[in-house]
């Protein structure tokens, strides 16, 4: 085997080293609890606790942790060392089952919009065993669920890995009532593309917004853009080639399966992709991409931007989920084969998304919500804030045959075989051409483009895998109850392209006359986070959720108030950084700028030469304008902020702070950039967009 072949997953816990290193009856009931569910034994857990410590002990491992993902959105760990003292003094390493299957850690100081009093700070972690374990950093981690004393998901994965039970047995009745023998569970399959930026960690430790916040809260845009195309797909400069390389060889040893790295639209922005694996596993991965990518950086004396918008004027990063389907004899559900006018199977599982990204489009748009995508989504920015699902032309036309052919029928004819042989063979790419559909079908599967780049892609998944179960299993109640299962398929296909026909659309997503007609059709659009969070507080939504069991009411209204303190919080921190980089460094810098001017105009009058200095007067006057302007909406801001601070109600707060606080800071923005746009450079604060973007 080749060197590569020996690192891929050097790092990780996996089939083939369980199958080594675990006695065949141990290896035999864990890949039982892992494919069917089945309660894991005690005895069981210990023998394979006590094989993972061998195998980390080897591999250098001093401690181990619970690796889990509260509602904060990254990973958290607690490492505890595998020391355990003896009586003489000594000390072995241990590792028991119950250490692998649950830990306590003090759970008080993360969100859980009241689900857990702060004087009850137990929360539970529980092994999440369809994950496998990995080392980093001498640290054995092990993907867990985290949950309050109670049982109420406190976590992404609690919630995700519901609703692939519930998803897989909806999809299974759907199946067997078409007559399929073979699948014994549906999974989700997901490809999380990731965008992200670079800049060098010289020119970021001197911005306090970049610090602080992840962007620039201030910026003059440089004379060079993205305007030129060039960047895309470019040539990969040398140090950010190394890096790259670097961060692929640090997630290959972990078993991600990082495939694609490529230059992005924006200078200074790319973009990694893996290979697409089971919505759970797709789902830590790319958190440990998201971990990696900025630990890797700081080696390179380089800074990854995970935010949605680093930089005003200039692509903002989303992160694309693509989504699918698989039974687990290895068949994509989205796979529409040569002939899909006659893939009825594929037909239907199609159907049943666009029925249900036509039913819960608010849902779909809040689990791509965070205070930074409201840069992006619908703010003149790919991709709109209105959910819509592109089909490609030769599937539209395909569905819009079935339905009238269910009218036919109602004329008598009986033949219901769904014949439009006219049309070409459906070829992979001739599908995947349009790139400003929030939700595009890209020849087997769908691709999600609204999540925000820094968020975690548990929540869009358990959304979209819930949305879907619950309309496959309006389906199977009507398959399993159908005479003749073949028409009650074209009767289903027929009724959802008439119903919900709607949310297709096939045009250009970031065109106005796309808003002007999305309204006629009365599809939402929802342009700030605030806004969409209220979809979790829809009684709609939250029986849709209590229905699957993924999230109880209870959990919902957590979720809703954890969502909005999170998005107050931000715009909090943003406002006070403004506030402390205008007052601290632009202000004084430009009355510096302003003196220069002011004592130069005296040193030219002084020599009674009679010299023009007009633009000198000129420049002092803009400037000092420019001054008292900020002064003034500095002022301004700082009140706003003030009140809301003070408000009690949550969704008032949020309001207050997207609709007064962030208006406020875009203002007192305006000004700081046109100064920017004048004062000598060498005494302007802050490194310039030209330096951040163009400047390694
Ligand atoms: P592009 O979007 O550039 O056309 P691909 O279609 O090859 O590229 O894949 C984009 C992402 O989608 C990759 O992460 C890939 O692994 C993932 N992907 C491909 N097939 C599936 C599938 N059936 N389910 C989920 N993700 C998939
Ligand atoms: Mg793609």
């Amino acid at each position: 085997m080749d060197k590569l072949g020996e690192i891929y997953g050097s790092n990780v816990f996996n089939d083939k080293i369980m199958r080594e290193r675990l006695p065949k009856a141990t290896y035999k009931a864990l890949k039982n609890t892992i494919n069917e569910r089945t309660p894991l034994d005690s005895a069981v857990a210990n023998v394979v606790a006590n094989a993972m410590k061998d195998w980390a002990i080897e591999k250098g491992a001093t401690h181990f942790t619970h690796w889990f993902q509260p509602l904060t959105g990254i990973t958290a760990e607690k490492h505890d060392a595998f020391i355990s003292p003896t009586d003489d003094g000594g000390v072995i390493l241990e590792f028991s089952g119950k250490e692998l299957i649950k830990g306590e850690p003090d759970a008080s100081s993360f969100p859980s919009g009241g689900l857990r009093a702060t004087f009850e700070a137990r929360g539970y972690t529980a092994w999440d065993c369809t994950s496998p374990a990995f080392i980093k950093d001498k640290t054995l981690c092990i993907p867990t669920a985290f949950c309050s004393y109670n049982g109420e998901a406190l976590d992404k994965k609690t919630p995700l890995l519901r609703s692939m039970e519930s998803i897989s047995n909806e999809a299974m009745r759907v199946l067997r009532a078409l007559g399929n023998t073979t699948a014994r569970k549906v999974i989700t399959t997901v490809g999380g593309e990731q965008e992200y930026f670079i800049v060098d960690k010289k020119l970021y430790d001197k911005r306090k917004d970049l610090i602080l916040t992840g962007r620039t809260l201030f910026g003059a845009m440089a004379p060079k853009g993205q305007e030129m195309d060039d960047h895309y797909f470019g040539t990969i400069k040398e140090r950010i080639a190394k890096y790259m390389a670097e961060v692929d060889l640090e997630l290959w040893k972990l078993g991600v399966s990082a495939k694609t790295e490529h230059n992005e639209v924006a200078p200074g922005q790319h973009e990694l992709a893996p290979i697409f694996a089971t919505t759970n596993i797709a789902t830590d991965h790319n958190q440990l991409v998201m971990e990696i990518m900025k630990k890797v950086a700081l080696r390179h004396d380089l800074v990854c931007l995970l935010h949605e918008k680093p930089f005003a004027g200039v692509n903002g990063s989303g992160k694309h989920n693509n989504w699918s389907m698989a039974t687990d004899d290895g068949q994509n559900l989205l796979e529409p084969g040569k002939e899909p006018e006659k893939n009825k199977q594929f037909l239907l599982f199609l159907s049943a998304v666009i029925e249900a990204v036509d039913e819960y489009p608010e849902l779909l748009r809040e689990s791509a919500a965070n205070p930074g995508n409201d840069h992006r989504l619908g703010a003149n920015e790919a991709p709109p804030a209105i959910i819509s699902m592109f089909l490609g032309e030769q599937l539209t036309e395909i569905l819009k045959q079935i339905e009238i052919g269910g009218k036919d029928k109602v004329k008598g004819i009986t033949n219901m075989s769904i014949g439009v042989s006219t049309l070409p063979i459906l070829f992979k790419d001739a599908t995947d051409r349009n790139r400003t559909s929030p939700f595009a079908f890209t020849g087997n599967k769908f691709e999600f483009r609204m999540p925000p780049s820094s968020g975690s892609i548990a929540g869009p998944n358990f959304i979209i895998n819930t949305m879907v179960a619950d309309v496959l299993r309006n389906y199977a109640d009507r398959l399993e109850k159908a005479e003749n299962v073949d028409e009650e398929v074209n009767t289903i296909i027929a009724d959802v392209v008439k119903n919900h026909g709607k949310i297709i659309f096939n045009g250009n997503g970031y065109s106005d006359a796309w808003v002007e007609e999305a309204k006629r059709r009365g599809l939402p659009n929802i342009k700030t986070t605030v806004e969409a969070i209220e979809a979790l507080n829809a009684e709609k939504n939250k029986a849709l959720m209590e229905r699957h069991h993924v999230l109880s009411r209870e959990e919902m209204e957590a979720r809703y108030e954890i969502s909005l303190e999170n998005y107050s919080k931000t715009i909090n921190i943003e406002a006070l950084t403004a506030m402390e980089i205008v007052k601290k460094q632009i202000l004084p810098a430009s009355i510096k700028f302003s003196t220069k001017i002011a004592e130069s105009i005296n040193a030219i009058n002084a020599t009674g030469l009679g010299i023009d200095i007009s633009a000198q007067g000129n420049l002092l006057k803009e400037v000092s304008n420019l001054i008292s302007s900020i002064d003034a909406k500095v002022k301004i801001l700082e009140e706003s902020v003030i009140k809301a601070e003070k408000m009690d109600d949550s969704y008032n707060q949020a309001h207050s702070y997207r609709f007064d606080v962030f208006e406020n800071m875009n203002s007192l923005r305006e000004d700081v950039d046109s100064l920017e746009m004048i004062v000598d450079e060498d005494i302007w604060p802050l490194p310039s967009y030209t330096e951040l973007l163009f400047n390694i």
